[in-house]
């Protein structure tokens, strides 16, 4: 009996780790419907592109990406953030053959199926139970809820993703288990506002393992932290409850990091930026928990010449980042976003204005990060080993989140092995990575 052979679907991810969770979803429904993955554009019958519409320069590198599927394979479906930008994808490229916003995999499963007829019989014990990972094995992200009930004047997110909607923590905690039952050694706990998980639903109570457990930041980590594994948490807003999470921190049970995008300094530039939280005294409030877990990693970011920021306002941040000495911290000059109410404030900064501030807090903060590293030195510290290659490995302590922050480098050993753990002294630091042996 002779047998078609298996619908190819190619797949192309870009975005943030927020959209690599959606195409992990999608990716997952594929191979439990039975379609396999194309590694080629030749190779696919169709071709799914996972967009990103967050800044200017996202937009032109995701009409590229389906422009470029559209040329090498012909037959493409776009979904992810920019999907939901009205017609600017169809206006660009109209031969797309469906568009869909964020976290749509029915929407884009009903595309594939009209466009690409679902293969006999579903061979669901093809997918792995974790689902399907773009992470490398031993980390993986862990979404807790879509969407975001705030409204900062420079992001349109919520007019692409919607508002908040928690995950239940019962699917929350499963998905984590098994991800660690996996091989998996950190979960990333993302989402827009980590910090606001289960307002939606009142922090309802839900069930892992039969025991009962609130939709509520504290108690999702408390739970996470018994897994055995890291757990990072992602985009915390320095909302008053968010003190309970740092005793988990000093206690081991999580890892001591906390990811708070301030954004800025000046209590009149946060409240233009509508920022969550922004009354909020976030000195006091880092001073608190340093006290309480000394070993506390605080990784934030910022934007320098929001529309109306004065030179005052502007060394009000430099002096925030002096008293707060915050480990890692990326910084944005402020770039209007199309939809954005910050658009319409008055006092946009000049461009060579915007650009000279943020030279001048790079360098205060590189002077502020290499300090801090270099306290490191003559430590042991456990790290995870990423990878391994002719050069030596590279792995991460508790300090940094893949992608975003340092590397901890070292020599090749026979001691290391990737996707593992292991102990090393820190012996040499620069202003974002260190140095070590293993020992
Ligand atoms: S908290 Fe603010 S910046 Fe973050 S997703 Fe919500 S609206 Fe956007």
């Amino acid at each position: 009996m002779s047998q078609n052979p298996p619908a190819k679907v190619g797949f192309v991810s870009l975005g943030c780790p927020k959209a690599l969770v959606d195409s992990e979803r999608i990716l997952t429904q594929l191979r439990a419907e039975g379609y396999v993955i194309s590694p080629s554009y030749e190779g696919a019958d169709l071709v799914v592109v996972n967009t990103c519409g967050f800044i200017d320069s996202a937009v032109a590198e995701s009409l590229d990406a389906i422009g470029e599927a559209l040329q090498e394979n012909g037959k493409v479906i776009v979904t992810g953030c920019l999907g939901a930008k009205g017609d600017v994808v169809r206006k660009t490229h109209p031969k797309v053959l469906a568009v869909t916003g964020p976290h749509a995999t029915d929407e884009v499963m009903q595309a594939v199926h009209t466009h690409l007829p679902q293969p006999h019989d579903p061979f669901v014990d093809l997918v792995p139970p974790q689902g399907i990972k773009l992470t490398p094995k031993h980390y993986a992200y862990l979404k807790i809820s879509e969407g975001c009930n705030h409204r900062c004047t420079f992001c349109i997110i919520p007019s692409m993703r919607g508002d908040l909607v928690s995950r239940p923590i019962g699917d929350v905690m499963k998905e984590a288990e098994a991800l660690v039952k996996a091989g998996v050694k950190e979960l990333l706990v993302v989402s827009q506002d980590t910090s606001a998980y289960g307002v939606d639903i009142k922090y309802r109570t839900g069930f892992w393992g039969g025991r009962p457990i609130r939709t509520r930041m504290t108690e999702l980590a408390a739970a996470l932290g018994e897994l055995g594994a890291w757990v990072r948490l992602h985009y915390v807003y320095p909302y008053p409850h968010v003190d309970e999470v740092i005793p988990l921190m000093a206690e081991g049970k999580i890892l001591p990091y906390l990811d708070v995008p301030f954004q800025h300094a000046s209590p009149r530039i946060l409240k233009a930026m509508k920022r969550p939280a922004s009354s909020e005294n976030n000195l006091a409030r880092v001073r608190r928990w340093r006290e309480i877990c000394p070993d506390l990693t605080i990784r934030s970011t910022f934007i320098v010449g929001f529309p109306g920021e004065t030179e005052a306002e502007f060394e009000e941040l430099l002096g925030f980042l002096e008293e707060a000495q915050l480990e890692r911290v990326g910084c944005f000059a402020y770039s209007p976003v199309e939809g954005a109410t910050a658009n319409a404030l008055a006092g946009p900064v000049p461009e060579e204005v915007k650009q000279a501030r943020l030279e001048r807090f790079m360098t205060v903060q590189a002077r502020i990060s290499a300090d801090r590293l270099k306290r490191k030195i003559g430590q042991t510290l456990t790290v995870l080993v990423d990878e391994i290659d002719e050069g030596g490995a590279v792995a991460r302590s508790a300090a940094d989140a893949p992608e975003i922050d340092g590397l901890v480098h070292l020599p090749r050993s026979r001691k290391l092995k990737a996707g593992e753990f292991a102990q090393v002294l820190i012996e040499d630091s620069d202003e974002y990575d260190l140095y070590a042996r293993p020992v």
